[in-house]
């Protein structure tokens, strides 16, 4: 398996402090941030710092250490925001979109963590042949 990570995707940029964005958590290996087209009233990305272009990629190749961290940055994310039911919050939705496919815009793996909201059906679009 082989995955081209581009090193000028915007989430790199980020990383690099390149271009500013509305951090909500920073730890060993993960950063969050404010998304910033927010489709629901709590829309937050979570990344990995290791240049993973999506999520079976980082499955794959992330240490341990990694993977942890990112796990663990999602959850709190969830009781910062308050949207996590162990904490009293109505819930949420986390989207990972991967390829054509799955719709990627960014060629870092991110984690959508939405909520704020009734936030409908998983998935609305119409099923296309292919
Ligand atoms: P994708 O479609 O790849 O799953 O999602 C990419 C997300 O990144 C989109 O929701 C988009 O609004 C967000 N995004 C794109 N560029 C920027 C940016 O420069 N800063 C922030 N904070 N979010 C961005």
């Amino acid at each position: 398996m082989s995955y081209r990570y581009d090193p000028e995707n915007i989430f790199a940029k980020i990383l690099r402090g390149e271009i500013p964005c509305q951090k909500v958590l920073e730890t060993e290996h993960s950063l969050a941030f404010r998304d910033i087209a927010p489709q629901a009233p709590h829309h937050v990305l979570v990344i990995p710092k290791g240049a993973y272009v999506c999520y079976e990629h980082f499955a794959a190749e992330a240490t341990d250490a990694e993977i942890l961290d990112f796990t663990r940055a999602i959850g709190e994310v969830c009781r910062i925001e308050a949207i996590s039911p162990g904490a009293g919050g109505a819930g949420y939705r986390l989207i990972s979109n991967c390829g054509t496919h799955g719709m990627q815009e960014v060629p870092h793996l991110h984690v959508h963590v939405l909520g704020g909201r009734v936030l409908g059906r998983m998935l609305t679009a119409k099923r296309e042949a292919g």
